[in-house]
């Protein structure tokens, strides 16, 4: 079995057994609880193209439709579909006992903040993009308060099962890039595309989180694979992303979505009401 997308580089302390016994948390989930979040991204450079303020994100893309499909998405999720009863059988186990769905995950790099930067907030307007509305939280290192590059780990923020881990995947081409811009950045597939890499855990409950411009997925990380919260599933990159081909190393950060159903935690808020959702959700809410 692969392990990794793009290179062969596995790394050995990746390693991880599917179906390990579970297991305690992780001294990364242990830190990761232990660190405020506050930390405000006054940085104003950034690789993101838009960042409005908050008064203009309401305007016209709360309705993004996230679950209308075509191309290639739709065999994403017949894929999906393909795992989700048996992911949400096994996923019953490790949610079980944790109350609410929305709870108790842990952040998936440890230590990190959760940024106040409306740009890497869910609602955030992407005007460049026909959708135009960011569904998930950034962590770029200049506004999450710790390293986010090639070797930081990113963990699996609760206990699941993975039902996409994009082991073969390809990366854009400055061709694909002008294909998007030709489609006028249309449709759920070539969202998916701007994701790059990704991994998904489903938890059960309708709940799935998201893992976007990896760089590498870790050993182990496969679909149908059982992880433990706090588990390594791979590694920050650009995959996905412009400047992957033409500024390679400048954009590395991790997009994390929790997904509800055909939606997205923070779906209809405002960032800043979406940034309180997300720190509910990792138990750091004042
Ligand atoms: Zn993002």
């Amino acid at each position: 079995m692969q392990a990794t997308g793009s290179d062969e580089s596995a790394e050995p302390q990746a390693a991880q057994t599917t179906g390990a016994e579970p297991s305690a948390p992780t001294q990364a989930q242990q830190s990761a609880v232990a660190t405020e979040p506050d930390n405000a991204a006054e940085d104003a450079q950034t690789t993101e193209p838009t960042q409005q303020p908050l008064a203009q994100q309401q305007s016209d893309e709360q309705k993004a439709s996230p679950s209308h499909s075509d191309g290639q998405t739709e065999q994403a999720e017949a894929e999906t579909q393909a795992e989700q009863e048996q992911a949400d059988t096994e996923a019953d186990a490790p949610v079980q006992g944790q109350g609410h769905p929305l709870r108790g995950f842990i952040r998936p790099i440890a230590g990190a903040c959760v940024t106040e930067f409306p740009g890497h907030l869910p609602g955030s307007p992407r005007t460049y993009r026909n959708h135009g509305v960011h569904e998930g939280l950034d962590f770029y290192e200049w506004a999450s308060c710790t390293s986010v590059s090639y070797t930081t780990e990113i963990l699996a923020a609760k206990a699941g099962v993975i039902i996409r881990a994009d082991l073969d995947y390809v990366e854009i081409t400055p061709d694909d890039w002008q294909r998007f811009i030709d489609a006028n950045w249309e449709g759920e597939a070539i969202l998916d595309e701007l994701r790059g890499r990704q991994v998904w855990i489903d938890h059960g409950r309708g709940i799935v989180t998201r893992y976007a411009h990896l760089s590498e997925i870790a050993v182990g990380i496969a679909v149908g694979a059982e992880v433990q919260q706090g588990q390594l599933i791979g590694h920050p990159g650009e995959s996905g992303q412009q400047e992957v081909y033409a500024n390679p190393g400048t954009d590395i950060h991790l997009h994390f979505e929790i997904r509800i159903g055909d939606g997205w935690l923070g779906q209809g808020e405002t960032p800043e009401d979406a940034r309180t959702l997300y720190l509910e959700a990792f138990g750091l809410a004042e």
